[in-house]
């Protein structure tokens, strides 16, 4: 997608402090951290938002949630972490490309 923001990161047009990469998926810390850890992890192919999940998806979308697992371990996450999808205007979803929150590193509060 010309026009988005996490399609530009992907490709390398825009910069971004990555933390995981393979051929699917890229995390990268977000650049307006709400906790120590907040790390966004997106896949390659552009799925606007949650809602927008197929069924073709499952696999990707899985291994999103091992991805960060994986990540969570290397950093140290150890007494846990919170991952968090906005959706849509009314989740607060502000960059229409998927993607995960990672946020850990202190106890978190309720709110995001
Ligand atoms: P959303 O509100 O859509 O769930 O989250 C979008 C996230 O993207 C926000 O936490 C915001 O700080 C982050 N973000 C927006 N623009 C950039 C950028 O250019 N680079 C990085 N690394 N993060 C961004
Ligand atoms: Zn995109």
């Amino acid at each position: 997608m010309d026009n988005c923001l996490f399609c530009k990161i992907i490709k390398g047009e825009i910069p971004s402090n990555k933390v995981y990469e393979d051929d699917e998926i890229l995390a990268f810390k977000d650049i307006n951290p709400v906790a120590p850890v907040h790390i966004l992890v997106i896949p390659k192919k552009h799925i606007s938002c949650a809602k927008n999940i197929k069924v073709e998806d499952e696999a990707l979308i899985g291994k999103i949630f091992t991805v960060i697992n994986k990540i969570a371990e290397d950093l140290k996450l150890d007494k846990g972490f919170r991952i968090v999808n906005n959706c849509g205007e009314d989740g607060g979803q502000e960059v229409m490309h998927l993607h995960f929150h990672l946020l850990g590193g202190k106890k978190l509060g309720i709110s995001f």
